[in-house]
């Protein structure tokens, strides 16, 4: 399946000089869709994964139906004052200022395998500060599956050691 000619772009959006990839195009098409989550549930399974964790809002697109189709659980990876419980929290950076990541702190069971599932890899911000947090509190990181990677902007390269799929390419 060639998964790339149903994501949309959208030049010098949502500032001039991006490209952003619209995956609500693929979202609409339900057998297309399906198939893009078959595949990262195929993923997860080859990874052994426990559990799949994803961050707001778009990882939830892709995490929550696929954690549904293996029947284990989902984790929300959320901005910081969105969660009612305990959390842990991750500082990161983002191209200007900074944002925190947040998941609850009974989350993760020491010993489980996490894959963390999300829209798209572009400087690998958002999954390096999930990885922290997944490792803070015991977890394993088994995997790493987006529907799109970035090339260039360095994600590969900052989540080196860990095993990462991408469905859709861009040089
Ligand atoms: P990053 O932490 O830089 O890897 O990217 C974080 C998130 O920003 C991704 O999961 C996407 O949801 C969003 N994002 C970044 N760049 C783009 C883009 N060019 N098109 C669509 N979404 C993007």
């Amino acid at each position: 399946m060639e998964f790339k000619q149903h994501i949309k772009e959208v030049e010098n959006w949502p500032k001039e000089g991006i490209s952003f990839k619209d995956i609500t195009s693929l979202m609409q098409n339900g057998p297309v869709y399906k198939q893009s989550v078959d595949a990262l549930v195929e993923y997860a399974r080859s990874k052994g994964a426990d559990v799949i964790a994803g961050p707001e809002a778009r990882g939830f697109v892709v995490g929550c139906p696929a954690a549904y189709a293996m029947e284990i659980g989902f984790v929300p990876v959320r901005k910081e004052g969105k969660l009612p419980r305990e959390t842990v929290r991750v500082e990161y950076g983002l191209e200007y200022g900074k944002d925190v990541l947040t998941m609850h702190e009974d989350a993760i069971k020491p010993g489980q395998r996490v894959v963390i599932l999300d829209d798209l890899l572009a400087t690998g911000g958002t999954i390096e500060a999930t990885i922290q947090m997944i490792e803070k509190l015991g977890g394993t990181v088994a995997g790493i599956g987006f529907l799109i990677e970035l090339d260039g902007l360095g994600g590969r390269e900052k989540l080196e050691g860990y095993d990462v799929l991408s469905l859709i390419r861009y040089e």
